[in-house]
């Protein structure tokens, strides 16, 4: 999914009083056409994490 529709997903989902989300579908992160290594939430957009052995906090 692509970074910006992310983001858009996440503002949408905030508009409609942030509901609980299991992040269950997820996506690959792109941010022009590469990989930024993090995965996202397809449903609320939520940054996700599975795609990465460690996550930095
Ligand atoms: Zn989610």
């Amino acid at each position: 999914m692509d970074y910006y529709q992310a983001a858009k997903l996440r503002k949408e989902w905030k508009e409609k009083g942030n509901p609980p989300c299991s992040h269950s579908d997820r996506e690959k992160e792109r941010l022009n056409g590469s990989l930024t290594g993090d995965a996202v939430c397809t449903t609320c957009g939520h940054e996700a994490w599975i795609y990465k052995e460690k996550k930095a906090e």
